[in-house]
C-alpha cells in the first residue's frame, strides 16, 4: 500500500534512483517525480524511466508532493530547501539522505515554512558509483537507514517515514544528530580519508605504482582504490561539514598507529597479535549482523591478475 501519494526527489543520482526503483518494487508512492540540476541527468533519467515524471526545476517538483527527498550534496542542502520552501503543500513530509546530519538540521530548518515538517534520514548503503545510471533496487536491503527527527517531532509523521524506509528495505535506528555524526566518523567517514590518503601515498611513489600497484593490487591496496574512487564533491562535502566528529576520530586513529608503529620498531609480537586477533572480532561480528558476507575476498571471484 502506497505510504504517500506523491514523492518527489531532487537529485537523481544514486540515492535517489536507487529509492525510486525501491519504491516501485515496495508500490510505496502512486506517483513519483524528479528533479535533477542538469539538463543531461534529466534527460537520461527520462530516457531510462528512473522515476515516473521529470521536471525542469526543483519548484515544480515539489508542487502536491506528500513527501521531499532532498538527495543531492550536502553543501547544496541549503540553496535547494530556500528554493522549494514557497512551493511546499500544506503538511508535506521534507526529508534528506545526506550523510552527515547536524549541518544538514542547520542548513534547512531556517528555510522551513511552519506548514512543513522535517525529518533528517541517512541510509547507510551506497557505491563508489555515481548519477542517475548507478540506481539499483535492492541498494538498501537489509542496511541501516539512521532517521534523525527534530527534537519536537509528530510521532505520526515519524512512524510514517519509518514504515517509507522500511518498504523500502532498510532497518530503522533513531538518532540524535551530533551522534549520528560522531557514529558516522568512525564507521564510514575517517575509513574513507584514510582511504583517501592511502591511494594518495601510493600515488606519491610513483617508483612503485607504474605498474606495480595495479599488477598486484589485489593485496588489500584494491580495496582502498574502490573507497578511493567514490565521488569528490560528496566526499569534500562531508569533511567540511562534519569536521569536529572526523578530527577527533582521526587524533585517535593516529594514537593508534603510532602504538603500532612502536611495536613494529621495538619487533613487539605479542602487541600486534593481540591488537589483530581483537580486530578480527570486529570483522566477525559485522558478518553474523548480515552486514557482509563472509565469502573469500568479498565474495568477488578471482581474476586473471589474481
Ligand atoms: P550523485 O549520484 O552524485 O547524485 C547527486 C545528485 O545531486 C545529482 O542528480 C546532481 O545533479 C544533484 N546536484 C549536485 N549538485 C547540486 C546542486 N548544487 N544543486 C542541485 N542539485 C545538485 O550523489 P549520491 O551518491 O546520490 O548522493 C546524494 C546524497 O546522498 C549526498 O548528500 C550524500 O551525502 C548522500 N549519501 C550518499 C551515499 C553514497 O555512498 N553515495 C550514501 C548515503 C548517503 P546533476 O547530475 O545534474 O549534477
Amino acid at each position: 500500500m502506497a505510504t504517500y501519494n506523491r514523492v518527489a526527489l531532487i537529485g537523481l543520482g544514486l540515492i535517489a534512483g536507487s529509492m525510486s526503483l525501491a519504491i516501485r518494487r515496495g508500490k510505496l508512492a502512486n506517483e513519483i517525480v524528479g528533479y535533477a540540476r542538469s539538463a543531461e541527468t534529466r534527460d537520461i533519467a527520462r530516457e531510462i524511466n528512473l522515476v515516473d515524471r521529470v521536471v525542469d526545476t526543483a519548484e515544480e517538483a515539489v508542487k502536491d508532493a506528500d513527501l521531499v527527498v532532498l538527495a543531492v550534496p550536502i553543501g547544496a542542502m541549503g540553496p535547494v530547501m530556500a528554493a522549494i520552501a514557497p512551493h511546499l503543500k500544506q503538511g508535506v513530509m521534507v526529508t534528506d539522505v545526506g550523510s552527515v546530519k547536524k549541518s544538514v538540521f542547520d542548513a534547512v530548518v531556517p528555510h522551513l515554512p511552519e506548514h512543513a515538517h522535517f525529518i533528517g534520514c541517512h541510509p547507510m548503503a551506497g557505491t563508489e558509483h555515481s548519477g542517475p545510471r548507478s540506481g539499483f533496487a535492492t541498494l538498501f536491503d537489509n542496511r541501516w537507514c539512521l532517521v534523525v527527527p527534530p527534537e519536537t517531532v509528530d510521532q505520526g509523521q515519524l512512524d510514517r517515514l519509518c514504515d517509507f524506509w522500511k518498504g523500502i528495505g532498510a532497518n530503522i535506528e533513531i538518532m540524535d544528530p551530533d551522534h549520528h555524526d560522531l557514529v558516522c566518523a568512525v564507521v564510514s567517514h575517517t575509513p574513507h580519508l584514510i582511504a583517501y590518503t592511502m591511494v594518495g601515498v601510493a600515488d606519491d611513489l610513483r617508483r612503485v605504482t607504474d605498474q606495480e600497484v595495479i599488477k598486484f593490487s589485489a593485496a588489500g591496496f584494491r580495496d582502498f582504490t574502490r573507497i578511493a574512487a567514490s565521488d569528490p564533491t560528496m566526499w569534500r562535502d562531508v569533511f567540511l561539514t562534519n569536521k569536529d566528529a572526523t578530527l577527533e576520530i582521526l587524533g585517535r586513529f593516529t594514537e593508534e598507529l603510532f602504538v603500532l608503529q612502536r611495536a613494529i620498531r621495538q619487533g613487539d609480537g605479542d602487541l600486534l597479535f593481540d591488537y589483530f586477533t581483537r580486530t578480527r572480532a570486529i570483522r566477525r561480528s559485522i558478518i553474523e549482523a548480515g552486514q557482509d558476507t563472509d565469502a573469500p575476498d568479498f565474495g568477488r571471484k578471482p581474476t586473471k591478475a589474481d
